[in-house]
């Protein structure tokens, strides 16, 4: 039986496996969350009937789980994810439509502010 070293996520707080590596440039992960979020993207884009529902929420939770440190790129990930949230979950647009207008507010190039990350943030890995 294969024993595998586990760590706890920086981002999320999930136990992932403990793989070295920096597995993106600003959103907060372990390799190893950042692997098992790979797999889950797989699936999705494999099994169209979930990209068109799933994929939007998909990347908005795991962007927002995974802040990061404060720095521009950052800070305008977790609002235009946030932003999408919104828009799906309370306005009830599409996954599609919340992609349009995240594009549409990206265009007037705004302007961000840091948003410090709750602790803990969720519970849900
Ligand atoms: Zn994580």
């Amino acid at each position: 039986m294969q024993v595998i070293d586990t760590i706890k996520c920086y981002g999320c707080g999930a136990m992932v496996e403990n793989i070295a590596g920096q597995p993106h440039k600003y959103v907060g992960a372990t390799q190893g969350c950042w692997n098992v979020y790979e797999e889950v993207l797989a699936k999705e884009y494999g099994e169209y009937e979930y990209f068109e529902d799933t994929h939007r929420l998909t990347v908005d939770t795991y962007a927002i789980q995974h802040p990061g440190q404060p720095g521009k790129q950052s800070t305008q990930s977790v609002n235009i994810h946030l932003i999408s949230l919104y828009s799906v979950l309370i306005k009830n647009i599409s996954g599609g439509e919340a992609t349009k207008k995240i594009g549409k507010i990206l265009e007037k190039n705004p302007r961000f502010e840091w948003l410090e990350p709750p602790v803990p943030n969720g519970k849900i890995t």
